[in-house]
This record gives structure tokens, C-alpha cells and sequence, in this order.
């Protein structure tokens, strides 16, 4: 059965949904990193820590989670980063 695929917002590669990290906002519009790839939310998808660093500065977390956010995309963006740091 082929994977459904996303794209990472940092490379912009098209790649299996399960080689992908899937980051969402929650109801409250914190950012989580969603291990399950299951939790409803508005969601992004990046390949790792190296296409953290592009999305961050194609400022394309903003893009993806517009509006929808509580935090500001500067605090968005950190949270973001201390995730996935936290998975390499
Ligand atoms: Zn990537």
C-alpha cells in the first residue's frame, strides 16, 4: 500500500508521510510535535532538524499555522525548535 505523501515546508521534497516529522497546533494554538501523526490540527510536516533551520528562514511556519496560532511566530518558532531538537 503506497504511504500518502506531504511535503516538507523546509526543502519543499515530496516524502512519505512516515519518513516526515508532523508538527501541530493543539486547541489552544501551542505547537506540539505529533508522534502519532494522528492528532487533528492544522499540521506541517518537515524531514528534521536540517529543514527546521530552511523553514525558519523561509518563514514558512507562518504560512503553514496562519491565524491559527496563539503564540507569535517568533515564540512559535522556538517552541518549535526545542522540539524537534529534542527527536536528533
Ligand atoms: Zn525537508
Amino acid at each position: 500500500v503506497a504511504q500518502p505523501t506531504r511535503t516538507c515546508i523546509g526543502c519543499g521534497e515530496k516524502k512519505p508521510k512516515g519518513a516526515l516529522v508532523r508538527l501541530v497546533l493543539d486547541d489552544g494554538g501551542q505547537p506540539l510535535l505529533d508522534r502519532s501523526q494522528r492528532q487533528k490540527g492544522r499540521g506541517a510536516y518537515l524531514c528534521g532538524a536540517g529543514c527546521l533551520k530552511s523553514a525558519l528562514k523561509r518563514k514558512a511556519f507562518g504560512r503553514a499555522f496562519r491565524g491559527k496560532a496563539a503564540l507569535d511566530p517568533a515564540q512559535v518558532e522556538a517552541a518549535l525548535v526545542a522540539l524537534v531538537d529534542k527527536t536528533s
